[in-house]
């Protein structure tokens, strides 16, 4: 590895860090979720970082807005966990196993 290799690995590492950083505020600060959502998803554009799967299904992937109780509604049926987003009335379906 290169330096400039290693210093764009490195910038991937930060950006990481500064995405989960970003969810872990928005839990606590629910008045600033919306903004943080949109920080998290402008720096994984920017850097091309995906956002951890785990923290994926918490925010709504056509409008941004922070998933709470308030704003998202899932439904299980036919092998499938449909989430949707009472902000803009899209919805994602997921297949899972019960
Ligand atoms: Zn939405």
């Amino acid at each position: 590895m290169n330096k400039f290799q290693k210093r764009k690995n490195n910038a991937k590492t930060v950006a990481l860090d500064r995405i989960k950083e970003l969810f872990r505020q928005a839990e606590i600060r629910p008045d600033y979720a919306n903004r943080y959502v949109s920080l998290a998803r402008k720096i994984s554009g920017r850097h091309k970082v995906r956002i951890p799967p785990e923290l994926k299904r918490k925010f709504c992937k056509n409008c941004g807005v922070y998933h709470s109780s308030k704003t998202l509604r899932i439904r299980l049926n036919k092998g499938k966990k449909t989430y949707f987003c009472l902000n803009c009335k899209t919805f994602l379906r997921v297949p899972y196993k019960p």
